[in-house]
């Protein structure tokens, strides 16, 4: 938009009351954008509205886990118009920006920081109650761009158990502290499998053990706050299939172990 003044983000207006999140994990494949989409869905049935920003460079997997894989935004004027979600949460994706669908997201900081912006300010979003942002892993050019200039955002840290996930799981963390942002708690995905063979009592430790302690106890240790473990998350095979069909398992499987631990950890955060 040539000359035109940017739109101010409305998050980042004192006295907005929208509570802002952003999840972020140190490493790709730990489950951080199944943990958005879930923690999202689990928050609007709580009845609360609820937006999703796909921040996440590399993946942008949150539309087709939510459902609308192929779903473009509209234009109303110079307002794009998120995209509504069968279970009503409404999502925009760095994907959804690209001219084709097949392109590769290939921005260097200043795009992507426009990118960030235009979710974020040039979205019409409504009223909302809370607004979920998926990060890419890491400590990149994204969460800089995002601290800048919502620095309110608190931030959910996902990792696996596994030592070497927990450590980079730290070092997001770290970042968005550095940008003033309050890292409320982790999210210890993938923690254990309910052995399918002697019972659920039994777990199988699959990616190891103590990757959420650990990252919660530097982290406390570093902030001089207490960053809590707000749920273990078991390996099931209907959060993968929830994720491949669009239909998140909060939804699929409310009563499954796992969609409880999401439920719950939605609960502690609202
Ligand atoms: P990230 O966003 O960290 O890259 P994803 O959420 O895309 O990770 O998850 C990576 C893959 O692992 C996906 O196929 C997802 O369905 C699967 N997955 C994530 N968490 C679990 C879990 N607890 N149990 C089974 N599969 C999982």
């Amino acid at each position: 938009r040539g000359g035109q003044a940017q739109r101010e983000i409305p998050f980042a207006q004192p006295g907005s009351l929208t509570k802002v999140y952003a999840v972020a994990s140190g490493k790709g494949g730990v489950g951080k954008s199944s943990v958005t989409v879930n923690l999202a869905l689990a928050m609007a049935a709580q009845g609360l509205k609820v937006g999703v920003v796909d921040a996440d460079i590399y993946g942008h997997s949150v539309p087709a886990m939510l459902g609308v894989a192929d779903e473009r935004p509209t234009q109303v004027e110079d307002l794009i118009m998120p995209v509504p979600t069968p279970s009503g949460v409404s999502v925009i994706s760095i994907g959804m920006l690209k001219p084709r669908r097949d392109q590769v997201v290939a921005w260097r900081g200043p795009m992507l920081d426009r990118a960030l912006v235009q979710m974020l300010a040039d979205v019409y979003w409504g009223d909302l109650d809370a607004l979920l942002l998926d990060l890419p892993p890491g400590t990149g050019d994204i969460a800089i761009s995002l601290g800048q200039h919502l620095p309110g955002a608190e931030v959910v840290v996902v990792t696996t158990p596994q030592e070497a996930a927990a450590e980079v799981a730290e070092r997001a963390g770290t970042m968005a502290s550095m940008m003033h942002q309050r890292v409320v708690g982790v999210v210890e995905n993938m923690s254990y499998l309910p052995c399918p063979h002697c019972g659920p009592e039994h777990r199988l430790e699959v990616f190891g053990s103590g990757g959420g302690d650990r990252v919660a106890t530097t982290l406390s240790q570093r902030f001089g706050y207490d960053v809590p473990v707000l749920g273990r998350i078991p390996l099931d095979t209907a959060l993968r299939e929830g994720g491949d069909i669009g239909r998140p398992i909060v939804e699929a499987d409310p009563t499954s172990v796992a969609a409880e631990e999401l439920n719950r950890v939605a609960g502690t955060l609202t």
